[in-house]
C-alpha cells in the first residue's frame, strides 16, 4: 500500500526536485543559491523562471497566479490574475513573465497603512520573496499558483508582516555571525528556527449558523458555562472522536501536500479545542506555513460540516487558544541553544542564553506589543494562560548555573548529572538535558529552545518573531560590544561579563507560579512592565527607546512603528465596537422577545390560577415570575446602557456595559423553557459534534 504520509508530500511546493525539473539547468542552480542564502534573484533569469515555474503550475491544474502576502490586517491577501492571454481571435496562450514574478504593482487603497499611505497613492507593491516557495491552492475547479510576497508602499514602507520579518532575520543573523567570530568559530549560514503549535476550536456548523455573535466577531459574547467543562481534565489528550480525526486527516493530507510537516495532533484542554503542531522550520518559511495552516484549517471544517474557530476566546470560563512559538537559533546546522558537547560551545550557549534573557528583561514591553489585540485580552492573564508580564523561565538546572556564574562558584552544578566544562575555568559545568516544564510561564526555557506562549491563536506570528529577533540582535551586539571594551584575556572577559549580565538583568527570571496574584505583585515590586490590555500593551510603539532600537537595526522605521500602533488602536476599536453592537442587537431582538414572551405568559396562568382558586402552583408561578420580571427590567436598563456607550466612542465603557449585560442575559439562559432560548448553549456547542 501507498505510505500516506510520503506519497503527495510537497506535491503542490514548486521544491526543488520541480525547479530542476521545470528549468533550464544553469537557472535551476541560481535560483536554488538564491533560495537557499536570500539573496535577491538575478533579474536575467527571471524570464526562464517565470517560464518553467508556470508549465510546472499548468501542469498541475493551475489556471491563475496571485502575489500572496501578509497585509496588517492579519490573515493574507490575494488577487488572481489568469495566464491566458488571447493571441488572435478565438485564440490564446499561458503567459507568464519574469516581469509578473518578481513584482506586482496592486491597488493597496483597502489595505490598512496606519496613515503610511494617502489614498491618493493607492498603489502598493509586491515583491517575490525566493526564500519561501512558490506553492498551489487548489479548489474544486482548479488551482492558484501562489508567490509568497512581501508588500510595500510607493515610498518603500513595509504594509506587511513579512518585510520587517525579513529584516529582522538579517539583524539577528549578522549578530549573531559577529558573536561566533568571537568565539573564534568559522563562519557559517545562521538559520532562525520556528515550531508553531497552533490551537483551535471546532464547533458544528449548524450550531454555529445561529449564533450572530459567532458569525460576525470569532466569540459568543453571551453563554452560561456549562455544569461540566474542563473540571475533570478528560478532554485533554483524550481519544480523538472519529469526526474529528476525519477532519484532521484531511487537514494533514492537505498540509503535506504543501510540504508543510504537520507533526502532532491532540485534543486539548478545553472540550472541543484541539493542537496541531509542525516540526520547526527557517522562520520565514514556518511563518507562511502557520498562514496556510489557519486557512487549510478553516477550509477543511467546512468540508466537514464544521466551523474552525482561531479566535483567541470563543468561549467565556472556558479555556482560550493560543499560539506557542518554539524559536531557536542555528548556526552552520547546529542548534546554538543545545548546552554544547565541549567547553567552548557550552561558553556560547551560555553567552547566548544570557543574551536572550536581557533582551527580555529590556525590551519586554515591546515584545509583549506583539501580542497586543481585542481576543488576546480576554486569554492573557485569565488563569489559563500566561500572564501580561513578560517573564523568563529557565528551570532549577540552569537557574543553579547563572547562581553560581553570579557568585563566582566553581565546581559541579546540578547533583547527579554529567558535568559540563565551559570554556571559560572559572565557569561552572552545565548540566545536558534540562528538561523542567513549566507551562505557567510566557517565555520558557524547554531544553534547546525558547517557547513563548502569549502569543494568541489568530496572530501572525512575524510579529512576535520580529521583535524577538530584533531586540536580541541588540542584546548579542551590547555584549559583543563590551567584549571589545574589555581589557585582559577573553576568558577573563567573558567570565566577567556573564556575571555582571546575569545580576543586572536577573530580575525577569521567574520559576513560580505565573498564574498566581502574588506573582503579580512580585512583578510589580520588580519593576517588570504589566500591560494588561491593547491599549497599554500598544503604547510601546511610540516609545521614542523602542523607536531608537527599530530604527537603528533597520527593522521598522518611525513611521512604521506608528502605523502599527495606529493599525493596532483601530483594529481594536472597531472588534469592542462590533462586539457591543452584536452584543445589543441579540439582547433586544432574539433574547428580550422571548423573555418577555415566558413572563406574559407566566402573568396569564397566574392570573388564571388565581381566578380558579387554585391550591398549588401559583407560589412556584409567582417566584418565577419575579425572577423573569426583574431579569427583563435589568435586561431592558443594561441594553440602554450598552447603546449609550456605543453612541459615545469610548470602547472602555463598551466593554464594561457589554459584560455588564452579560451577567443578566447568562442569567437568564437559565430561567427560560431550554427549548425556547433562541441560541445554542454552551453545552451544545462543546459537545455535540
Ligand atoms: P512540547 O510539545 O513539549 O512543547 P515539542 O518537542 O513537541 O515540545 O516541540 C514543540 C514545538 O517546538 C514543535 O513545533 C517543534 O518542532 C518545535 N521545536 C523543536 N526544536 C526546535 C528548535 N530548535 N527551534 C524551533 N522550534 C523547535
Ligand atoms: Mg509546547
Amino acid at each position: 500500500m501507498a505510505d500516506k504520509c510520503t506519497e503527495n508530500y510537497g506535491a503542490d511546493v514548486f521544491s526543488e526536485r520541480e525547479i530542476k525539473r521545470f528549468l533550464p539547468k544553469t537557472v535551476a542552480s541560481k535560483l536554488l543559491a538564491t533560495m537557499r542564502q536570500g539573496k535577491p534573484l538575478d533579474p536575467s533569469i527571471a524570464d526562464a523562471v517565470a517560464s518553467g515555474m508556470k508549465d510546472w503550475a499548468v501542469g498541475c491544474g493551475a489556471t491563475h497566479f496571485t502575489h500572496w502576502f501578509q497585509p496588517l490586517t492579519g490573515g493574507t491577501a490575494e488577487r488572481h490574475d489568469a495566464f491566458v492571454e488571447p493571441t488572435g481571435p478565438a485564440m490564446a496562450v499561458s503567459r507568464f513573465s519574469g516581469k509578473n514574478l518578481i513584482g506586482g504593482e496592486t491597488d493597496a487603497s483597502s489595505f490598512p497603512s496606519g496613515g503610511l499611505r494617502s489614498t491618493f497613492e493607492a498603489r502598493g507593491y509586491t515583491a517575490w520573496d525566493p526564500t519561501s516557495p512558490a506553492f498551489l491552492k487548489r479548489h474544486e475547479n482548479g488551482a492558484t499558483l501562489c508567490i509568497p510576497t512581501a508588500f510595500c508602499s510607493f515610498t518603500g514602507d513595509a504594509l506587511d508582516m513579512k518585510t520587517p520579518l525579513l529584516r529582522s532575520i538579517q539583524a539577528v543573523s549578522r549578530a549573531t555571525e559577529r558573536l561566533m567570530k568571537k568565539f573564534g568559530q568559522p563562519k557559517a549560514h545562521v538559520e532562525i528556527t520556528l515550531g508553531a503549535e497552533q490551537e483551535y476550536f471546532l464547533v458544528d456548523r449548524r450550531f454555529y449558523m445561529k449564533r450572530p455573535d459567532l458569525l460576525q466577531t470569532g466569540r459568543t459574547v453571551f453563554g452560561a458555562a456549562p455544569q461540566k467543562h474542563q473540571q475533570l481534565d478528560d478532554h485533554y489528550f483524550g481519544a480523538i472522536k472519529p469526526r474529528i480525526l476525519k477532519f484532521m486527516t484531511e487537514v494533514e493530507e492537505r498540509l503535506w501536500r504543501l510540504g508543510i510537516p504537520a507533526k502532532t495532533r491532540h485534543n486539548e484542554v478545553a472540550p472541543a479545542q484541539f493542537e496541531l503542531a509542525p516540526m520547526f522550520e527557517s522562520l520565514n518559511l514556518a511563518v507562511d506555513h502557520n498562514m496556510m495552516i489557519m486557512e487549510v484549517l478553516k477550509q477543511t471544517a467546512e468540508r466537514h460540516g464544521l466551523v474552525c474557530l482561531l479566535h483567541e476566546k470563543p468561549f467565556e470560563g472556558i479555556n482560550g487558544s493560543g499560539k506557542h512559538c518554539n524559536w531557536s537559533i542555528s548556526y552552520g546546522g547546529r542548534n546554538l541553544l543545545t548546552p554544547g558537547d565541549n567547553p567552548r560551545e557550552n561558553a556560547i550557549f551560555i553567552t547566548l542564553l544570557l543574551a536572550i534573557i536581557r533582551a527580555i528583561e529590556m525590551h519586554a514591553d515591546i515584545l509583549r506589543m506583539t501580542t497586543a489585540g481585542a481576543g488576546n485580552d480576554h486569554r492573557l492573564g485569565a488563569n489559563e494562560a500566561p500572564p501580561a508580564v513578560i517573564s523568563v523561565f529557565l528551570g532549577d538546572e540552569l537557574n543553579a548555573v547563572l547562581d553560581a556564574i553570579e557568585r563566582d562558584v566553581k565546581g559541579r552544578v546540578g547533583a547527579g548529572r554529567a558535568p559540563m566544562k565551559l570554556g571559560v575555568d572559572s565557569l561552572p559545568p552545565l548540566p545536558k538535558d534540562t528538561t523542567d516544564r513549566n507551562r505557567t510561564s510566557p517565555f520558557a526555557f524547554t531544553g534547546n529552545k525558547f517557547e513563548f506562549r502569549t502569543p494568541g491563536s489568530s496572530q501572525n506570528c512575524a510579529q512576535s518573531q520580529m521583535v524577538l529577533n530584533t531586540i536580541v540582535a541588540e542584546s548579542i551586539d551590547a555584549l559583543c560590544d563590551k567584549l571589545d571594551a574589555a581589557k585582559g584575556g577573553f576568558n577573563e572577559k567573558l567570565q566577567k561579563l556573564l556575571r555582571y549580565e546575569v545580576r543586572a538583568h536577573k530580575r525577569v527570571i521567574f520559576s513560580g507560579d505565573g498564574y498566581s496574584d502574588e506573582w503579580r505583585k512580585e512583578a510589580a515590586k520588580r519593576g517588570l512592565p504589566d500591560l494588561p490590555d491593547t491599549p497599554s500593551a500598544l503604547a510601546p510603539l511610540k516609545d521614542s527607546r523602542n523607536i531608537g532600537l527599530f530604527s537603528k537595526y533597520g527593522v521598522l522605521s518611525e513611521t512604521e512603528m506608528h502605523s502599527r500602533w495606529e493599525i493596532g488602536i483601530g483594529d481594536w476599536r472597531r472588534r469592542i465596537r462590533i462586539e457591543a453592537g452584536v452584543a445589543l442587537e441579540i439582547a433586544r431582538s432574539m433574547i428580550r422577545p422571548v423573555v418577555a414572551d415566558e413572563f406574559s405568559r407566566l402573568a396569564t396562568a397566574i392570573g388564571q390560577a388565581r381566578k380558579d382558586r387554585l391550591k398549588v402552583g401559583v407560589r412556584g408561578l409567582t417566584a418565577l415570575s419575579l425572577k423573569l420580571g426583574a431579569g427583563l427590567d435589568d435586561l431592558h436598563l443594561k441594553c440602554d446602557r450598552l447603546e449609550r456607550a456605543l453612541s459615545r466612542d469610548a470602547p472602555s465603557a463598551q466593554i464594561s456595559a457589554m459584560n455588564d449585560l452579560r451577567k443578566t442575559v447568562d442569567r437568564l439562559e437559565q430561567l427560560v423553557d431550554d427549548g425556547k432560548w433562541p441560541l445554542p448553549k454552551y453545552r451544545e456547542m462543546l459537545f455535540v459534534y
